[in-house]
């Protein structure tokens, strides 16, 4: 097989009249495909469960994108014999044979791209821009921990010791349950179930309510390309009913989970308690919420932070792990900052429905989704000063309208505790000290970004400000594989920095053999 370097898939430019027609032509027929059921898969075996549950379009709750199962327990124990028959074939199956499927799985994946992206665009309200990078981001990964795969299964450098021949290899760990979030719901899950993988371990995935169906879609890509029954089984369901049986059970070897810090923490505890039969210590893997922020310093470009606040703040909606949430800004630019602020967020902020593709801004996911941030809306008035926004939007959806609080307090409610929506705290600093102090407290340490012209500050930035992703005067949000390999330190989780070289030795451990030459 010819291995071609890796590289980053382009964003489509939507500009372009052609695009814009393949992805309109997309959408129509992803319409004509709403309403379908979809099946739990196990071992290859398609099953339809008493109890099934609707997966709806954000901003139009009354449509219906499609039908699920919903699993249960009894369902966690047939998946964990299905992983566990299919580890036995496809651990001693060469890393060679396991990236061709997953590099045949990310040709299947580029090829249906527009497709992909309009299911996203209709089951989780993404921006057609947004939706595309989902798209990208998961193509990349597919390619990327391939190549990390191949590296791997090289010959490891180790200490000659003659006439000992040395060898470390990294094997696969086994039965995997990956548990994922709807807000990257392709390159997320994608990321997540493939890593474990492509490294020799098969996988339960249980993918979160709001985005079951384009887990399907990544189901269907799998099999498209050829991949055994059993190594990858989709168990769609609820976390209480099959998320905590998959940790618990004791043949499941490691975690890969990325969602609430509430979750996560909870995940992280059941795991940690051994079972009965149960032979190992479960490995976890937990990437959970930010509270991330822009530190905007006096001899920032004022321009460029206002817009990268705004952008990293309101890109879908805000519901990004990465997004701004606290923009912490310098006392003596603290007015006129706020003044362009309120004006850059209405000249760029198109609200409405996103399959128009000039709306980059569209609904929340679902109605809990949308009453949490609606509190938290609430609490903002009693905490802070109402810039913008604070009230809903068209009632056919989940819309809440771009939100600015301004004078919020550091230690306020709204500049602690995950908002995921689009509500923006703008905090003022006496100083640059002062803002790398804000910048630094809360439980969380995920992105940050600072906007300086003034190199010390930015080295200062560096070293001081604690965070798994930092951006140097440009926005906090659009990690991209193999570039910045993304993951937060704190209660932001293991940083694990999925995208990055080290990621897939989570998923694998490493035997040193060591063989007597001459006898
Ligand atoms: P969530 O924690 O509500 O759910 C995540 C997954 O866990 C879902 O599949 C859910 O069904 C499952 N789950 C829920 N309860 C469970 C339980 N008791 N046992 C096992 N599984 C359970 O999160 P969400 O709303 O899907 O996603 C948003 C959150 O994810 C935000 O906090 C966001 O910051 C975080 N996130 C983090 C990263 C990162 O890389 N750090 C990336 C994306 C999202």
């Amino acid at each position: 097989m010819q291995v071609k370097e890796f590289k980053n898939l382009s964003f489509t430019d939507f500009s372009r009249p052609d695009k814009r027609a393949q992805m309109e032509a997309a959408l129509a027929k992803v319409r004509g495909q709403l309403g379908r059921e979809y099946d739990i898969i196990i071992g290859g075996r398609r099953i339809r469960s008493e109890n099934k549950f609707k997966s709806c379009n954000p901003a139009n709750t009354a449509e219906v994108i499609g039908v699920m199962q919903e699993g249960g327990s009894e369902l966690v124990e047939e998946a964990v014999r299905a992983a566990e028959k299919a580890f036995q074939s496809w651990s001693r199956t060469s890393a060679q044979e396991r990236t061709e499927i997953v590099f045949k799985m990310a040709d299947i994946m580029t090829e249906r791209r527009y497709e992909l992206a309009s299911w996203m665009v209709l089951e989780v309200g993404k921006s057609w821009v947004e939706a595309d990078a989902d798209v990208a981001e998961a193509v990349d990964f597919l390619n990327y921990y391939s190549h990390q795969m191949l590296d791997l299964a090289k010959p490891q450098p180790l200490v000659d010791y003659p006439p000992e021949e040395n060898e470390l290899v990294y094997i696969p760990l086994g039965v995997g349950a990956v548990i994922s979030p709807w807000n990257f719901p392709l390159a997320i899950l994608t990321g997540m179930t493939f890593a474990g993988i492509v490294a020799g371990n098969t996988v339960i995935c249980k993918p979160a309510h709001d985005s079951a169906v384009i887990a399907s879609k990544l189901m269907e890509i799998a099999q498209a390309a050829g991949l055994p029954d059993g190594v990858f089984n989709l168990l769609t369901g609820r976390g209480p009913e099959v998320g905590e049986p998959l940790v618990v059970h004791p043949r499941v070897r490691f975690i890969s989970f990325t969602g609430s810090k509430e979750v996560g923490l909870r995940i992280n505890e059941l795991a940690a308690k051994p079972r009965p039969d149960q032979i190992w210590i479960k490995r976890v893997v937990a990437e959970m919420g930010g509270k991330d922020s822009i530190v905007v310093d006096e001899e920032a470009d004022l321009d460029a932070a206002v817009e990268g606040v705004v952008r990293s703040s309101y890109g879908y909606q805000g519901q990004k792990c990465s997004a701004c949430s606290r923009a912490i800004v310098a006392d003596s630019i603290y007015d006129l900052f706020l003044e362009k602020l309120t004006r850059k967020t209405k000249e760029i902020i198109k609200e409405g429905d996103p399959q128009d593709p000039d709306v980059n801004f569209g609904p929340v996911v679902n109605s809990q989704a949308f009453k949490k941030i609606s509190e938290y809306i609430e609490i903002g008035k009693q905490e802070g000063r109402l810039l913008a926004g604070g009230d809903k939007g068209d009632p056919k959806g989940y819309f809440i309208r771009p939100t600015i609080f301004a004078d919020i307090d550091p230690k306020a409610r709204l500049a602690q505790e995950e908002i995921f929506g689009p509500v923006l705290s703008v905090i003022r600093a006496r100083d640059y000290d002062h803002a790398l102090e804000i910048a630094n407290n809360t439980v969380f340490g995920l992105t940050g970004a600072v906007y300086s012209k003034n190199p010390e500050k930015l080295q200062r930035a560096k070293r001081e400000f604690h965070v798994g992703n930092l951006y140097l005067n440009r926005g906090c949000t659009g990690a991209l594989v193999g570039i910045h390999p993304f993951g937060g330190f704190n209660m932001s989780g293991t940083d694990s920095k999925a995208g990055g070289p080290d990621y897939l030795l989570l998923f694998t451990q490493a035997k040193s053999i060591a063989r007597l030459k001459d006898a």
